[in-house]
């Protein structure tokens, strides 16, 4: 692919439920504009109101990552972010009728089935790389995870996994522009722990989870026995998550970038700090 812009050809549908609230949304993915970035609209309130995907719109990073500007709230904007950032879309207009983007199978394999089916649209603009002046780290002392992001010649990044688990145990992924990001990373669906899971529901944190869009990790193995598309599954949708969590950066970072044990807090944490460094 060369360096141009790109968005996609056409208008893609998608519907169903929230994997976090539970409500039901119809969305829209349309093509847009050189340097027009990604935005999000919410169809269903007065005025249509727009939040863009960028850091500092991030209001709320408990199990997923929400974008709210003047009443535009988004819940769940991570894997279609990560989609378009992963197949190197620069610019899409994503309208949603309702709070938060359908879960789908949780993972990103949908959008790259559709977008991927007619190609991208070259928009004959350069493509807009963004620099960084020095590198930057975060760190949570709790948790021990850490998300760094360092000045580099090009895009990549690394997650690893180390959550104490006996069947993940520790897993490393790598994406960079020359990953096949549609069959590598996004086939691989969202995760938790089984232990986790009785919080979560009192939390009202899964009200549209289930078996079907979520890999449930067990002390023994996996809930149901899904067949897995990679033994490391898990670990490649944390690098999905952290490609969504980083687009909020508003392009591609020459910048290399390394995680520990990340989740959304952390990465958009880290990209904060990298927009607020840029300013
Ligand atoms: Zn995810």
């Amino acid at each position: 692919m060369n360096m141009n812009q790109h968005t996609i050809k056409q208008a893609y549908h998608f519907e169903g439920k929230g994997l976090h609230t539970g409500t039901y949304a119809h969305m829209t993915l349309l093509p847009a504009p050189a340097n027009s970035g990604i935005l999000f609209r919410r169809t269903d309130l007065p005025g249509q109101p727009m939040v863009e995907a960028l850091a500092e719109f991030v209001t709320n990073t408990a199990r997923s990552t929400t974008l709210s500007f003047e009443g535009a709230e988004v819940v769940t904007v991570e894997h279609i972010l990560s989609a378009l950032m992963g197949l190197g879309v620069d610019n899409a207009l994503i309208e949603l009728d309702n709070r938060e983007v359908p879960i789908l199978d949780g993972s990103a394999r949908l959008y790259c089935e559709a977008i991927l089916k007619d190609g991208l649209e070259d928009q004959g603009v350069a493509r807009r790389f963004i620099n960084i002046p020095y590198g930057l780290e975060v760190r949570d002392q709790r948790s021990g995870s850490w998300v760094r992001i360092e000045p580099a010649d090009a895009p990549s990044a690394d997650v690893t996994v180390d959550f104490n688990s006996p069947v993940l145990g520790i897993q490393e992924t790598h994406w960079d522009l020359q990953t096949d990001y549609a069959t590598e990373i996004a086939v691989c669906r969202t995760f938790c722990f089984y232990r986790e899971i009785e919080a979560l529901i009192k939390n009202n944190l899964i009200k549209g989870g289930d078996l079907d869009n979520a890999l449930v990790v067990t002390d023994e193995g996996y809930l149901g026995n899904p067949t897995l598309h990679f033994p490391d599954e898990c670990g490649r949708h944390k690098l999905l998550d952290l490609l969504g969590d980083i687009r909020l950066a508003g392009g591609y970072l020459n910048a290399r970038i390394s995680a520990y044990k990340s989740g959304h807090t952390i990465n958009t944490k880290a990209v904060k700090a990298l927009r607020a460094l840029l300013k």
